[in-house]
């Protein structure tokens, strides 16, 4: 079901990495004397989306920080410019970095936690927007990214979304030799990353565009070549010679590279190409009937449903058409407006939007919310795969995004409950962890015969996760219609025709990839009506 190698099989082990290949030489820059060191650079191209994908904490930054002058390279001692230069003489880093440090390069930076936005800014859209308009194509960016309603909200006001695609749109109106977007999905539904993936293909029309982004389906979409980063995340990071997209997300997938000889993950990640079969005859944990709840201007309908015992469901839907509204009310959360919940259900939630509440410790919070924190179970089921043993001493405040993140959803799967509830578990997690993080939900639901339902755009981690999908339909900020749970096929079909995508197979490591609109495969497809699983 899903994905099943990287449920059944991916050993835990994933997340930590190979050692440093000998042959690879000097650092490109070191901090400290003995702290983080970068080996290698990606090139922006002019006319060309390029990718970097790889963990957080790699280097990721510091490498946009060299790129545009913020940050002399020090290769690891203490080195001038002029050994730089000639370190990277006769390569297209060398002649890029020979620009940065003879005028500076101009450059654009969309920063990875745009929650950090308004504590720096205050005002509305529309001052930030003015600020940033130096080439004069504002009131396209607005245009093409939804933002005209926006214009004279307060920045604090606005949601994830809305506050990503101002971000997006700041970032891509001012005039620079080279942009970088460290992520453009957090937030984001499928189809808003893709309007602000066309929107990026468009400025690299004739500027260097450089994009970090996890989502892959989305990455494979926007970038023409990637560079992979690979290494231990806070000690050192290395950055690959660019390759083709495809062939680069299917290394990173596979866990190994061969250009590099390095292996990456003990494991390949693999997808199922047909839909799993749905199984009827699992015990129900909850019927429920027909139930609604209106806000100011808003109607959500539920359509009645059942989910089962030990499954994990996955919902599908834009922004702003109920689906938190929805879970909060399954949850007991939200009193629906007519209609109710009957079951009795002991239920454990993640909101969508997190803020650390208190400064205990990571270990004091866990430890608070289940008496198994020693056990070789909890450590080998959910400490060790997403990596918080390195983060047990830390005080809950002091978390980054991601780590609070990986944090809240192993305290929401250490309550006792019968129903577990997560809101977008992806945002603001690498690769790695989104995969870790779909195997060790996975593994609750089978091993504890709990029921799971998780909200998220991420169409990889919904695949590899979902046993049934709910899928909305409706108008964002109007109408929403929640279907009923049903098999991964019909859901996928019903989600993509809503949106007019079709997936075709890789023929190498049969991952799913979007189809050129009005290509031969995507009208053979829509006319079949597969959107995803065809073959
Ligand atoms: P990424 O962008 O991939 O998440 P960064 O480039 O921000 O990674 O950071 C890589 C590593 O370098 C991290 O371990 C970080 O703590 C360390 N680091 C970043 N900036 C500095 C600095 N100014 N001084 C010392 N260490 C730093
Ligand atoms: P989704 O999770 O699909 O993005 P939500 O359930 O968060 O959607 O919101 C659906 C709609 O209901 C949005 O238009 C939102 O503004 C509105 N809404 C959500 N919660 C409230 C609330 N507490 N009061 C008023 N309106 C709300
Ligand atoms: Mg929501």
């Amino acid at each position: 079901v899903g994905c099943g190698i990287c449920v059944r099989k991916c050993p835990f082990g994933a997340i930590t990495i190979t050692n440093l290949p000998e042959e690879i030489g000097a650092p490109v820059h070191r901090y400290g004397s003995n702290g983080f060191a970068l080996y290698g650079l990606p090139i922006p191209v002019e006319g060309k989306v390029t990718g970097i994908l790889g963990p957080n904490g790699i280097g990721k930054s510091t490498a946009v920080a060299i790129l545009s002058g913020l940050l002399r390279p020090n290769l690891g001692k203490d080195a001038t410019w002029d050994e730089v230069l000639e370190r990277f003489a006769g390569s297209a880093i060398g002649d890029y970095l020979k620009k940065v440090a003879e005028k500076g390069v101009r450059t654009a930076y969309k920063p990875q936690y745009i929650d950090r936005i308004p504590k720096s800014y205050r005002g509305s859209v529309r001052e930030l927007l003015k600020r940033t308009n130096e080439r004069g194509e504002l009131d396209a960016l607005v245009d093409r990214l939804g933002l005209s309603h926006l214009l004279d909200r307060e920045i604090d006001s606005l949601s994830g979304g809305e506050l990503q695609r101002v971000a997006i749109a700041a970032t891509a109106a001012r005039d620079a030799d080279f942009y970088f977007f460290d992520e453009i999905s957090p937030y984001l539904d499928i189809n808003q990353r893709i309007l602000a993936a066309r929107m990026l293909q468009d400025l690299a029309s004739n500027k260097a565009v450089m994009v970090v982004e996890h989502d892959l389906a989305l990455l494979d979409l926007l970038a023409e070549s990637v560079h992979l980063a690979y290494g231990t995340p806070g000690a050192y990071g290395v950055i690959t010679r660019p390759k083709g997209i495809r062939v680069g997300i299917n290394q990173y997938l596979r866990g190994f590279l061969p250009e590099e000889n390095v292996r990456i993950r003990s494991e390949s990640i693999e997808f199922e190409v047909h839909a799993p079969r749905d199984e009827k005859d699992v015990p129900v944990l909850v019927e429920y009937g027909e139930f609604s709840k209106s806000y100011n201007g808003f109607e959500l309908s539920a359509m009645p449903g059942v989910i089962r015992r030990s499954e994990v469901v996955g919902i599908l839907g834009p922004n702003g058409i109920g689906k938190s509204t929805y879970i909060k009310i399954l949850g007991g959360i939200e009193k629906p407006t007519n209609g109710r919940i009957d079951a009795k259900l002991k239920i454990s939630y993640k909101p969508q939007y997190l803020k650390a509440e208190s400064d205990v410790t990571v270990e004091a919070l866990l430890r608070s919310i289940t008496p198994d924190f020693d056990s070789s179970y909890y450590q080998s089921e959910f400490v060790k795969p997403l990596a918080l043993d390195r983060l047990l001493d830390q005080s809950m405040t002091e978390l980054s995004g991601g780590e609070l993140q990986r944090v809240a959803i192993i305290a929401c799967l250490s309550m006792d409950a019968d129903l577990y509830l997560l809101d977008e578990p992806s945002a603001h997690l690498d690769v790695e962890q989104r995969m870790m993080a779909a195997r060790v939900m996975r593994r609750f639901a089978e091993s504890t015969e709990r029921s799971v339902v998780v909200v998220d755009h991420d169409i990889y981690l919904i695949d590899m996760l979902s046993e049934r999908l709910i899928v909305f339909e409706g108008k964002p900020g109007v109408r929403g219609i929640a279907n009923p749970p049903c098999d991964m096929r019909e859901g996928m079909n019903k989600f993509l025709s809503a949106i007019g995508i079709t997936f075709r197979r890789d023929e190498d490591t049969k991952r799913p990839r979007v189809n050129k609109p009005g290509s031969k495969l995507d009208r053979a497809q829509r006319e079949m009506g597969e959107y995803y699983y065809a073959l």
